[in-house]
């Protein structure tokens, strides 16, 4: 927190679900800073499509100044039909979301995958494998790699067209995000698995001598190299073999979402995407969940908040410093869930069907 008293926090629900399952987010961050005497402030903007309808684009000056006099970022999702035949460069996605990741130069994307031994039926590989669920968290490189290295072009040539991407890591960026990891590790199960091609690519030999010399300054951590290739196996023979996965971009892109995927339910998937370290082991960051604006339940009140709520968590961990309410809603969300409470995505047999509003308040008494 850069005000040591007051934790300021700039609320973007967007569109679709955005705005319902942010209300139950606020209402348990509320009851959370309550029990735990945090004192907070919360300012909420518009951001996506109903951004664009109101102030003409997608990411007004006003909400971009109140990130920026803001700790951290709690996003909902933001796009649908609506503005889908906007020119690229205007649409929801591409103009806020992108547009927020390099203004603030979030360079850490953060996705735990958890799957409650409650809810593996919504897991598509065989329940022997996740049986007793499984709780994996992804660190991934946002703002390098493949993504963004010069140079960066297709040109025809011989009578053909070719086409040109640069993959470039500089040794201060895989340290800072193996930092990252490490220090996440060191909060969990002390375990980090980093992913690299280091037999045929020049990058991942850089990528692995990195985050070994990282790793020395973590003796309480254990360290595993994989290959890409052999991890996308592992992963699916073998989720509950994880605690921490460190990826750089490409590789962390194709992997987060096999995992997210093994994992379940999207509506129960948070995520975090971190900035600059403040030095007190706190980042800024946007804070938001891995699923998008789901335009075909919005508005139905029937939307799992979960996903939000745990990215509220998130937030209190990694940019409040507050590890101890982090997991208090932590804690909370696995008691409303093993209690049986459930909405429409991870409704079956013998649970409780609960709307949105409801979710948020079991989760909230659970507190
Ligand atoms: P989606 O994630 O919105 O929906 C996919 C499916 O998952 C839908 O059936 C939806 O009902 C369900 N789902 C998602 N979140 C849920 C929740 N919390 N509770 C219950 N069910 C949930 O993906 P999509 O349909 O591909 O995209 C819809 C819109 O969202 C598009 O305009 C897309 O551009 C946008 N989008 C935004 C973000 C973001 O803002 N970060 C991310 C992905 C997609």
């Amino acid at each position: 927190m850069s005000n040591v008293d007051t934790f300021r926090v700039a609320v973007l629900a967007g569109d679709g679900i955005g705005p319902e399952v942010m209300s139950e987010a606020l209402r348990v961050l509320g009851a959370v800073a309550e029990k735990f005497a945090i004192s907070y402030q919360i300012k909420e903007e518009r951001v996506g499509g109903c951004a664009i309808d109101a102030d003409g684009v997608a990411l007004p000056e006003h909400t971009l100044q109140t990130c920026k006099e803001s700790d951290a970022i709690l996003f909902g999702s933001v796009g649908g039909p609506k503005w889908e035949s906007l020119p690229p460069q205007q649409q929801p996605e591409r103009a806020a979301l992108l547009a927020l990741r390099k203004t603030f130069a979030l360079y850490a994307n953060l996705r735990p995958a958890i799957c409650l031994p409650e809810l593996t039926h919504a897991s598509p590989v065989r329940e022997s494998i996740v049986a007793g669920g499984f709780d994996v968290l992804f660190v991934r490189e946002l703002t390098g790699g493949l993504y963004f290295g010069e140079p960066k072009y297709m040109k025809h040539e011989s009578g053909e067209w070719f086409a040109v991407d640069t993959m470039i890591y500089w040794e201060s960026e895989i340290e800072r995000i193996a930092h990252v990891a490490f220090q996440a590790a060191m909060r969990r199960r002390q375990h980090v698995t980093s992913i690299d091609k280091a037999n045929v690519l020049q990058n991942g030999i850089l990528w692995r001598q990195t985050v070994d010399r990282v790793a020395n300054e973590y003796p309480d951590v254990k360290l595993r190299h994989l290959y890409v290739d052999n991890a996308a196996m592992q992963l699916i023979r073998n989720p509950k073999g994880f605690d921490v996965i460190l990826a750089e971009n490409l590789f962390g892109d194709i992997l987060s979402d096999e995992l997210a995927m093994i994992a379940g339910s999207l509506g129960m998937l948070p995520s975090a995407s971190l900035g600059i370290s403040k030095g007190d082991g706190c980042y800024f960051g946007m804070y938001e969940p891995s699923g998008g604006t789901a335009p075909d339940i919005a508005g139905m009140g029937i939307a799992n908040p979960i996903a939000q709520i745990l990215s509220a968590a998130m937030m209190l961990r990694y940019s409040a410093g507050r590890e101890d309410a982090a997991q208090a809603v932590e804690t909370a969300v696995q008691r409303v869930i093993r209690s049986g409470l459930r909405t429409k995505d991870i409704h079956t047999e013998g649970t409780q069907l609960v709307s949105t509003a409801d979710m948020g308040k079991a989760v909230v008494e659970a507190l």
